[in-house]
């Protein structure tokens, strides 16, 4: 089992609070971000400021979503337990944890090979059951799914993986190309394109939903 100190407990208790003066009112959310240890899911050298609103760096040139990111993408999931979630961009797992630890059944995808062996191994030892896939998010993963969750900026709504989503399912999506996205969050209200439900959360800065499968460019 990895370590997860007083000091670092209380650091992350200090992180919830703030979440929750930044206007997060989900408990649940709340209660798994105060559960599951951020610091597992960083690199030793930047462990110090795990239980910081930041960004950090981790393999392959990518990134830990901040906690605020995090926890604003999990409520506007409206997750109930059990649902079937997708999310697109596993990255450190992170996320995929705080779902775990909200009671989903998760089926994560990422592109990059090195972050899909790394935090497919680290989930389990973690012991977050998780199904991790490594492919192209842009093709979702055969199924259908009571929420899609999209963790990397996409230049569109992907329509592949608006196939996956059940009627009356949800999609958090951060939407745009560059440095800046819209949160997005779509309300599949029945099969048509017209009947898709679209509010706006804000301005947030993604790594972006690259094309196609790491495996074949690389
Ligand atoms: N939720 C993660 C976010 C990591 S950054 C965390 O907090 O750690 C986004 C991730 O999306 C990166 O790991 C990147 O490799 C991945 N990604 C980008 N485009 C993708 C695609 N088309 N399919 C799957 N994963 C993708």
């Amino acid at each position: 089992m990895r370590e997860d100190s007083y000091i670092q407990q209380g650091l992350r208790r200090g992180m919830v609070e703030k979440l929750r003066q930044g206007g997060i009112t989900d408990e649940a959310v709340l209660r798994a971000m105060t559960e599951v240890p951020r610091h597992w899911f960083i690199g030793i050298a930047l462990d110090a400021y795990a239980y910081e609103d930041r960004a950090l760096q981790i393999d392959c040139d990518q990134t830990i979503s901040r906690p605020s990111t995090v926890a604003m993408q999990s409520q506007l999931l409206a997750l109930k337990p059990n649902m079937k979630v997708l999310e697109i961009g596993t990255g450190s797992g992170y996320q995929t944890a705080v779902l775990c630890r909200m009671g989903a059944q998760v089926f994560t995808i990422e592109r990059q090979k090195g972050l899909f062996d790394k935090t497919t191994r680290v989930l389990k030892e973690c012991g977050y059951r998780a199904k991790c896939f490594l492919g192209d998010g842009y093709q979702g993963l055969a199924g259908s799914y009571d929420r899609i969750i999209v963790t990397c900026g996409a230049p569109e709504i992907p329509q592949t993986l608006m196939g996956q989503l059940k009627t009356g399912g949800i999609m958090v999506i951060p939407l745009g190309e560059g440095e800046e996205q819209e949160m997005m969050r779509i309300t599949k209200e029945g099969p048509e394109h017209e009947e898709w439900k679209v509010e706006k959360f804000g301005t947030y800065s993604f790594v972006p939903m690259l094309d196609g499968d790491a495996r074949v460019k690389r």
